[in-house]
């Protein structure tokens, strides 16, 4: 996992090529402001005690609180926390979001614990990282294997801990408990209106529009329905199990039924679809590839199979520094995670706002208000990649290098201490 820190570190001074930057600045975000790794001792069902290591990682707030997930999955590590809190500061600074990046693990297995055991594993959390988390420090919110519910036991666990209700220290809760309308479908929902905006730009019309998803879990489903509802032919879809494909379009309502019922998208059999390999499933012809599954799932062994034209990348690091060549060499435009999937902390920072205003949006607002910074910041990095001529990787972060820079610099720099 070294390497992913470092393909996103390679990421960084690739961006400052592009960008006025003091060196002073690009120093700092090389490393993170503080890591804290812990292990949680929790007391399991059957009266025996375990312990699982767990993280959290304040990158850099320079530009607000923290913000960032926080994941429980078995391969959990603490350089692939760094990296995601890394992404993290990254992605609010597009997005101009008051907030630094942040981001916390536990290595654990959570389909192996019960509900109960779960419970408290996630106030277990929230007790070793208090002192680091708060609505003016630090705020998580759900990532992969983490959901509302966890999220509601966390933010009650703070409120015990600091003895007042505490809703704005976490975002992603149930909306009874503070939850944010619009929260669930909000990361596909950035991406579709991206798209939507630069459809025109990336030539999508009239039958161009087949879409392929790799990951169908709350992002890839969601953009698979919004995608389908717009007249978008959904002819490829994955989850770890397997894959299927489908030339004359897959209804995501129905696959999702049958992955229900089947465990898989590969149990949903009707209007032809048929199963194929994973490699199989990223060279099916097709104008849009969502990877909406977990990093580095397209590497340099698989990217020359792509055939489609965009790349909106839902899922975080999907794509390898490697394959991201291989991609533009061959001249497939990548919409970048910190840009793509960027919805979701957009509609948490939402859920923050509220929370400490104490007054609720209505979901109309919520989708506006989200639908306009997409188009603004999608907007920005798209004239920077075109007229630059370079990836919109590249313009994105050296879009937020440029907002991360002059916070920084704001504080002052070598030359004017010395000048
Ligand atoms: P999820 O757990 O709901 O879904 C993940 C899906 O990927 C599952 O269907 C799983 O079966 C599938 N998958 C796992 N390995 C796979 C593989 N090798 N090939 C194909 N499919 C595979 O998670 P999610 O919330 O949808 O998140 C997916 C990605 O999007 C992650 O990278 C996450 O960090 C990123 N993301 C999610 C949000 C959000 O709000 N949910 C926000 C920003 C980024």
């Amino acid at each position: 996992m070294d390497d992913l820190l470092s393909g996103a570190l390679s990421r960084l001074d690739e961006a400052a090529k592009h960008v006025e930057v003091d060196s002073e600045v690009l120093e700092k975000l090389k490393y993170a402001k503080e890591t804290l790794s812990v292990r949680l001792s929790v007391r399991m069902d059957d009266g025996s005690r375990r312990s699982f290591p767990a993280w959290r990682c304040r990158y850099d707030d320079t530009r607000g609180p923290t913000k960032g997930g926080i994941r429980f999955h078995p391969s959990s590590n603490v350089e692939e926390v760094t990296t995601l809190a890394f992404w993290m500061t990254f992605k609010c600074a597009v997005m101009n979001l008051p907030y630094g990046g942040g981001k916390g693990a536990v290595k654990v297995d959570p389909h192996s614990l019960s509900k109960s055991e779960l419970e408290r594993l996630s106030r277990a959390y929230v007790q070793a990282f208090a002192g680091m988390i708060g609505p003016d420090r630090d705020i998580p919110a759900p990532d992969v294997y983490t959901n509302s519910m966890i999220m509601g036991w966390m933010a009650d666990e703070y409120s015990s801990i600091v003895r007042q209700p505490s809703p704005a220290v976490i975002t992603g809760k149930p909306l009874p408990l503070g939850g944010s309308l619009g929260r669930d479908d909000a990361t596909a929902r950035g991406g579709y209106y991206l798209i939507k905006h630069l459809e025109e730009d990336l030539r999508l019309s009239g039958s161009a529009r087949r879409v392929v998803i790799q990951g169908y879990g709350n992002a890839g489903f969601h953009i698979a329905r919004l995608l389908h509802a717009d007249g978008y032919r959904i002819v490829g879809l994955s989850d770890s199990r397997g894959a299927i494909v489908c030339e004359d379009g897959l209804d995501p309502q129905a696959v999702q039924t049958a992955k229900e019922r089947g465990g898989s998208v590969t149990a949903y059999t009707g209007n032809g679809a048929r199963s194929v390999t994973g490699d199989e499933l990223l060279g099916t012809a097709c104008e849009i590839l969502v990877p909406a599954a977990l990093e580095d799932q397209i590497h340099k062994g698989n990217a020359g199979l792509i055939k489609a034209r965009v790349v909106l990348e839902l899922a975080n690091g999907p794509v390898t520094p490697d394959a991201d060549r291989i991609l533009n060499e061959a001249g497939v435009i990548v919409l970048p995670d910190i840009l793509a999937n960027a919805g979701g902390v957009t509609v948490s920072y939402f859920e923050w706002v509220q929370n400490r205003q104490g007054y609720y949006w209505g979901l109309d607002e919520i989708h506006e208000r989200l639908r306009v910074i997409m188009e603004t910041e999608g907007r920005r990095v798209w004239d920077m990649g075109t007229t630059r001529r370079i990836p919109m990787r590249t313009a994105a972060y050296a879009h937020a290098l440029e907002r991360l820079s002059k916070a920084i610099a704001a504080h002052g720099t070598q030359p004017f201490f010395v000048g």
